[in-house]
């Protein structure tokens, strides 16, 4: 099986969501002794040479190189017209939310977005999360079909490295006429707070109960020098601003440790976090579902633990 994967490039490094949607392709590629060749636009691809590659297919114009669906779409109709992929695999990012439908109704193949899984069932079976994530779907695919995976259902460190060739591919975009007037960048997280490099988080839910309380919190981040995140609804009340959400439309995270205090574990949550190195889940309900990702587990009133363990970290250091 021939498979594509397309590395979206912010600031001349792949978006975190290609590089997950690319071991997703080496993983699909692995069960059927395919091959992953990943698309880039422009030149820029040190960063990428030494994944496990069939090769690096550089599309290569000018009009590609800021954003612009117009021109994306173009660039990927040639090229997939002229080489025939088996499957084309992105990740599900707000760039490919708003130009590969497009791709898919111009070439007439099945678009199957926001995908968390995959079964090879002599057809190809694709898992996606419908009714918000309380159940799961299966979509059989077969013939040439765009897949998109979710933001941390596939984990970095699963990627294989290796090397790659690279090879040029020029498309003539000249006869496109640009109907879309540009805007500025849409910033994914906008603040002084940028979780995603954040090496601890500790993480604070509805748990909490109300916002006075919230200083238990950032006690125990001051004395672990951690960013405090949150679930939705601690910035719906207003506890947080949205720059500490994390989920699915909050902030994607893996830090090396992540300590889930209060926080049930819904899906939205758990796709902001499941990729941190090490979680820690502290809830007073021993069914949360929070329990069922984390890496240790204490079933608890933060009110009783919280406090206690910040006077232990403050007594070592
Ligand atoms: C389109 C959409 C997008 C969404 N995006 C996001 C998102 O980006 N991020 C996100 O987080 N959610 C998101 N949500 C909301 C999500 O579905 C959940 O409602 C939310 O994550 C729940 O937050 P929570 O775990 O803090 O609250 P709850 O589900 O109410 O859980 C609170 C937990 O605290 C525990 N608890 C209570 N008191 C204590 C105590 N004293 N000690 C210990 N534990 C205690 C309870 O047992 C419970 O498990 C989204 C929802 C939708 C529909």
């Amino acid at each position: 099986m021939k498979i594509y994967t397309f590395l979206q490039q912010n600031d001349g490094k792949p978006n975190r969501n290609s590089l997950e949607a690319l071991a997703a392709a080496q993983q699909l590629a692995e069960q059927t002794g395919g091959s992953v060749s990943a698309i880039v636009f422009g030149s820029n691809i040190e960063t990428i040479t030494d994944y496990d590659l069939a090769e690096i297919i550089q599309l290569q114009n000018v009009e590609l190189e800021n954003f612009n669906p117009l021109a994306y779409v173009s660039a990927f109709e040639n090229l997939i017209n002229a080489e025939n992929p088996d499957m084309v695999v992105f990740g599900h990012t707000y760039e490919t939310r708003d130009w590969v439908p497009r791709l898919s109704a111009r070439l007439d193949i099945p678009f199957l977005t926001d995908c968390i899984g995959f079964k090879n069932e002599d057809e190809f079976v694709f898992t996606r999360q419908i009714n918000q994530g309380k159940i799961n779907s299966d979509v059989k695919t077969t013939g040439l079909t765009i897949i998109s995976i979710q933001s941390g259902a596939f984990r970095l460190d699963s990627l294989k490295s290796g090397s790659a060739s690279t090879r040029e591919f020029t498309v003539d975009l000249s006869g496109i006429s640009q109907s879309i007037r540009k805007g500025e960048k849409f910033q994914e997280a906008k603040g002084s707070v940028d979780l995603s490099r954040a090496e601890v988080i500790i993480a604070v839910g509805r748990g909490i109960g109300k916002e006075e309380n919230m200083d238990v919190i950032k006690e125990l981040a001051k004395a672990l020098n951690a960013e405090i995140g949150s679930s939705r609804p601690v910035v719906d009340y207003g506890w947080l601003p949205h720059e500490h959400q994390v989920g699915s439309s909050g902030q994607t995270v893996s830090p090396k440790l992540y300590f889930a205090i209060g926080i049930s574990g819904a899906i939205q949550h758990q796709v902001g976090m499941k990729s941190s190195d090490n979680i820690i889940a502290l809830n007073k309900d021993e069914n949360a579902p929070i329990f069922e990702i984390a890496d240790f587990g204490v079933v608890a009133d933060l009110f009783e633990i919280i406090p206690k363990l910040t006077e232990k970290i403050n007594s070592l250091s």
